[in-house]
């Protein structure tokens, strides 16, 4: 296999069955060396793939806390939206840390993820939910998704092809290591991080340029209801959410009124019994997702990013799709919520009026439940860039397109307007761009 190759190998369809997830690099493991017969007879030693990267790290393993490493740009998270921003400065001439020489590289980068695995989110999310769920997970740049199956799980499709993905273009994410905390230091963006597995191993990135691409799946949104604290049942977000059988115990009552709480209804409901509740009546959109619904929809994030406001998802935009499975469910009543309730109680929750709008379905003043699942969304995970306080007083981080316009060295993707897969990948190739223009 030749590492240098620039060209993506294009993936096979779909993962084999028994794909497991990819074990953590064992730093200590002696390195395996491949031989490769040239046109010409000689014998090479081929590199592995992650050799420069594994003896980085087993070198790290020997060192006191906080090594110090010089990079141009550090890419935060290696979702669709930190690949995309790693493909774009591969192609626009960075190298890589942990790529053959890259020290002595004229520009370099480094992608950290905490995750074990490849994936980004995608590897965390609930075993039932499937491709065709999912609603248009969009191929990242240079290299085609292929899903033959529909019915294979994301979790294990997407992790499939982000690892085929990071390997054909040489990436060298290192994982599983999460950044702490970003701080400014006399024009340095210090970038400190920890390894998941061996806290006590540290790095500290010195760079010029970040992208942060941390996603929204560690920061699960708790709202706060009366009562909340004395409810004697089982409570869980979306976040922690694995299959309907662990909740056919008693009655469910769902609450948020986005595309997972639809979602997981329909999952639990043929199981056990469900209460849907909503703070607004849900938008069922009739048509075809036209790409001008999508773009209207992300031109109005993007007003509330500009102006600094915390930003909105641009699914709670673009409504729900009325596809033939929502439909049965409304038919059903499943998929018709009442109201938000007044309070929960020690057993269940309470109504102290009914609706007087139509559309809401109604019922009896108290509900009894065994669980409250809330899909009641995600935040940008942003805590780590809390010592360079970006926050502005509209709660939010006043940006121009993926820039913060107070301080441009740092880009966010994947962040309000950018929040899906497309968007995730062109703001990775903005990013760059914009990188690029600032750091000659
Ligand atoms: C349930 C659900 C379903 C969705 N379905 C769709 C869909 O069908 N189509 C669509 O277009 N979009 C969908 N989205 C939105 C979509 O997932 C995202 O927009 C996109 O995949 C997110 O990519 P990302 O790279 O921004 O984040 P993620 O995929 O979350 O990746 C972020 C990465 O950053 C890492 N990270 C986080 N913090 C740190 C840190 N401090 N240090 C190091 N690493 C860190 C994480 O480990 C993770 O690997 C869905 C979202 C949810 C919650």
């Amino acid at each position: 296999m030749d590492s240098t190759a620039d060209e993506p190998r294009v993936p096979s369809a779909s993962p084999p069955a028994d794909l497991e997830p990819e074990p953590a690099v064992d730093p200590d493991k002696t390195l395996e060396l491949t031989f490769d017969i040239g046109e010409d007879g000689a014998v090479r030693v081929v590199p592995p793939v992650a050799a420069p990267a594994r003896r980085r790290r087993a070198r790290r393993a020997q060192q006191p806390a906080d090594e110090r490493v010089d990079v141009d740009v550090v890419v935060i998270g290696a979702g669709q939206a930190g690949l995309s921003a790693a493909y774009h400065l591969r192609s626009s001439g960075f190298t890589a840390v942990g790529e053959r020489d890259w020290e002595r590289a004229a520009r370099t980068f480094v992608v950290l993820d905490e995750a074990p695995s490849p994936g980004g989110a995608w590897q965390l999310r609930w075993p039932g939910l499937t491709m065709a769920d999912a609603h248009g997970v969009h191929e990242l740049p240079g290299m085609p998704f292929l899903v033959p199956d529909l019915s294979e799980p994301a979790a294990r499709t997407v992790p499939y092809y982000f690892a085929q993905y990071e390997d054909a273009f040489d990436l060298h994410v290192q994982r599983p290591v999460r950044v702490t905390s970003v701080r400014d230091d006399e024009g340095r963006l210090l970038v400190e991080s920890r390894s998941v597995e061996r806290p006590e191993e540290s790095v500290v990135f010195r760079a010029r340029g970040l992208v942060n691409a941390s996603g929204t799946w560690t920061k699960p949104f708790w709202p706060a209801y009366p009562g909340q604290g004395s409810f004697r049942g089982r409570q869980l977000h979306t976040h922690d959410y694995r299959t309907p059988e662990e909740l056919a115990d008693g009655h469910v009552v769902v609450i948020g009124g986005g595309t997972s709480a639809v979602q997981l209804l329909l999952a639990i409901a043929p199981l056990t019994s469900t209460t849907w509740v909503t703070r607004r009546l849900p938008t069922w959109r009739e048509e075809e997702f036209a790409p001008e619904v999508g773009r209207a929809a992300v031109a109005l994030v993007e007003e509330r990013t500009r102006a600094g406001l915390p930003p909105q998802s641009v699914v709670s935009v673009t409504g729900l799709p009325l596809t033939p499975a929502y439909r049965a469910g409304i038919e059903a009543g499943v998929l018709v919520p009442r109201p938000m309730f007044s309070r929960i109680t020690t057993t269940g929750v309470e109504w102290d009026r009914e609706p007087t709008e139509p559309g809401w379905a109604t019922g009896p003043a108290a509900v009894e439940a065994t669980t409250l699942l809330w899909c009641t969304g995600f935040r940008a995970a942003l805590d780590h860039l809390a010592p360079l306080h970006l926050r502005g007083p509209g709660g939010g981080i006043v940006m121009d397109g993926t820039t913060v316009v107070g301080d441009p060295r740092i880009q966010l993707v994947g962040y309000g307007p950018s929040a899906s897969t497309i968007g995730a990948n062109r703001a990775g190739r903005e990013a760059v761009s914009r990188l690029r223009a600032l750091l000659p």
